[in-house]
């Protein structure tokens, strides 16, 4: 299937905890599996840093989140635009993305899905469909920004992937004041999508573009 015949992922995330959000249980189970995860993060999101965190606090609670994931440093590519302006800069995302894909020639890409409705993710699932338009495509869920998804493809997770994802996103304490980063929230939409498969636990992506093989 899908995740068994891909060996390099790329995964794209606008800011820092988008990746482990979106599909933080699908990457415990690539690494466990030998698969290469590669993720680009486009904005260190200093903006949003709360007044009592100081600044580069969330680029250190990413380092740290990543790599509970055990994805290797190296393959965490880091840009700097501003968080909630990635409209005004979508060219030069274009680029970087072009720039990274001809590096890492990826078997699967993830991009935040066609109804994320954050200016920033709509920038770069647009993007990410023109730079990975040979590419395969899944789209992840983030149902906070989702305005309605289409959960076509579905990753059976184990208790110790859903586990890892939960304690990748506990990393991120100066974000923890979400409702959605709450333990109960990410359980509670693991066990929706699992139930709709008749197992426990699962995540699923939009289906945007699969090259059969
Ligand atoms: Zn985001």
């Amino acid at each position: 299937m899908i995740f068994e015949n891909i060996n390099r992922v790329l995964i794209l995330a606008p800011h820092p905890d988008d990746a482990e959000f979106g599909l933080g249980g699908t990457i415990a189970k690539l690494i466990e599996k030998g698969k290469e995860v590669f993720v680009i993060v486009f904005s260190l999101c200093e903006k949003s840093t709360p007044a009592n965190f100081e600044i580069g606090a969330i680029e250190q609670e990413m380092y740290a989140s990543l790599s509970l994931l055990k994805i290797p440093k190296e393959n965490i590519i880091v840009f700097d635009f501003s968080v909630r302006e990635f409209p005004a800069r979508r060219q030069e995302i274009l680029e970087q993305m072009i720039e990274v894909r001809n590096k890492i020639k990826p078997d699967l890409v993830f991009i935040p899905s066609s109804s994320d409705i954050h200016q920033d993710h709509a920038v770069i699932h647009e993007e990410g469909k023109r730079a990975f338009k040979f590419y395969n495509l899944l789209g992840y869920e983030m149902p906070w920004n989702n305005f309605g998804f289409t959960s076509f493809v579905y990753n059976p997770l184990d208790d110790s992937h859903l586990n890892s994802k939960l304690d990748a996103i506990a990393c991120y304490k100066s974000q923890n004041f979400r409702t959605y980063s709450s333990p109960e929230f990410i359980t509670a939409l693991a066990t929706l999508r699992g139930g709709q498969i008749l197992i426990k636990y699962a995540e699923s992506f939009e289906l945007i573009r699969l090259i059969a093989k």
